[in-house]
């Protein structure tokens, strides 16, 4: 082996519990999908409308493959951009009330050319602690200056600003955190950015299509509207497919497609996903039943947890995280559950906070109230059986999981 530390640092990884592996499914995505030629009551996408395999958005993909074909062929720049593509940015500034939006192929691509097209060296980054990976990638790549605040602290963010000589500010933050569940309040970090002349882009990755009445997302759910947020969210949640798009003026979506690197230096996405967009953004905007299903489905979850040693946050989205603690019991717990044929994620470091590694329960309006009862019924149970599953101690006998494949 002529790399040894590849070996040497997956051992390590093994030994903290801290090993990741893919699991293969065997069916689309939806409130129960097949593993291993076994079905699961999955509480682990982010489909939280329940569209990804909606029949309409199967239907207008398959639509547009029969007239489009399947690749778009070339980047937006030189001859990939489609009237889809062209039609679901319109779509998408009209939903958002936005006079323009840009889509790109992922979010994550998405914060990478947003924020090293906006900022570069001389400028300053002030980023939420608990931003998603992407956006704290994107900080690095634009060689700003990059100050991380305090979960939500708006005091610390703004005596950082105050502090600031950078020729630029820019405010980052998810809108509805990825691992947490809670919403960022928009309004006071625009309060902030107005007053201390920055701009505030914000990842509505997780509020696209579930927040606001309309599921317009966190502007709507806060009843805001400013030429200083730079609005992103991504189509691969709630939206059912994939990609991002980012809506504001038109200055600033015109000034992205001569800037930003991800955008012009990428294939743009096959225009069947654009059409099966169109499909999605007509069922967010007419289905508001999705939305209320959601609400009742978490207050499920609420009302029925009784839990003494882990803690269920306190979030009003579909992201409903269970803290347990330790990696080596929450690993414990999901396995646990998944031989009870329930699927739910343990997230650990380095995608959260060291000693907080929990169990993400995502919620979907394709949930019944009854399937949530059956992971309530299961998580109390498991809480309360003589089985520790904390490291070091006798009776952790579900640890470690079944080898890879
Ligand atoms: N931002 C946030 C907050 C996310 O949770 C994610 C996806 N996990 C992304 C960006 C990246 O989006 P995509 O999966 O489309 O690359």
């Amino acid at each position: 082996m002529p790399f040894p530390y590849l070996t040497d640092e997956l051992k390590d990884l093994e030994a903290a519990g801290l090993r990741r592996r893919r699991r293969v499914l065997e069916s689309a995505a939806g409130a129960r999908v097949v593993e291993d030629g076994r079905e699961y009551l999955s509480f682990c996408s982010n489909d939280y409308l329940g569209l990804a395999s909606h029949p309409a958005l199967v239907e207008a993909v398959q639509h547009a493959v029969a007239q489009y074909g399947v690749g778009a062929g070339a980047s937006h720049l030189v001859s990939g951009h489609g009237a889809l593509h062209h039609e679901l940015e319109a779509t998408l500034a009209a939903f958002t009330g936005q006079p323009a939006a840009l889509l790109f192929s992922t979010g994550y691509m998405a914060n990478l050319g947003i924020v090293t097209a906006l900022v570069g060296r001389d400028d300053e980054i002030f980023a939420d602690r608990l931003n998603h990976a992407s956006l704290n990638d994107a900080a690095l790549l634009s060689r700003a200056r990059l100050t991380r605040y305090p979960h939500l602290d708006l005091a610390a963010l703004e005596k950082r600003l105050a502090a600031s000589k950078a020729r630029r500010r820019l405010v980052v933050t998810d809108a509805v955190f990825s691992m947490d569940g809670d919403i960022a309040p928009v309004p006071e970090l625009l309060a902030l950015c107005e007053r201390h002349d920055a701009l505030l882009l914000l990842d509505d990755a997780h509020g696209f299509g579930v927040l606001g009445a309309g599921g317009r997302g966190v502007l709507e759910h806060f009843g805001i509207a400013s030429e200083r947020i730079v609005y992103m969210a991504t189509l691969g949640k709630a939206a059912g497919v994939f990609g991002a798009f980012v809506a504001g003026p038109t200055e600033l979506t015109d000034y992205l497609v001569q800037r930003a690197r991800s955008y012009i230096y990428t294939t743009a996405m096959p225009p069947s996903l654009a059409a099966a967009l169109g499909a999605s953004l007509r069922l967010i905007e007419g289905e508001a039943w999705r939305r209320e299903r959601l609400r009742e489905l978490a207050a499920t979850l609420k009302q029925g947890l009784n839990l003494r040693r882990w803690r269920l946050m306190p979030s009003t989205t579909p992201i409903q995280p269970v803290i347990i603690g330790s990696n080596g019991e929450a690993l414990a717990v999901s396995e646990a559950l998944r031989q009870r044929g329930i699927w739910v994620p343990a997230i650990r470091p380095p995608t959260v906070p060291k000693g907080e590694a929990r169990l993400r329960i995502s919620l979907s309006a394709a949930h019944s109230s009854e399937d949530v009862a059956m992971l309530v019924n299961a998580l109390n149970v498991l809480e309360r059986k003589k089985t520790d599953y904390r490291e070091g101690r006798k009776g952790f006998h579900v640890f470690p999981l079944r080898p890879s494949r």
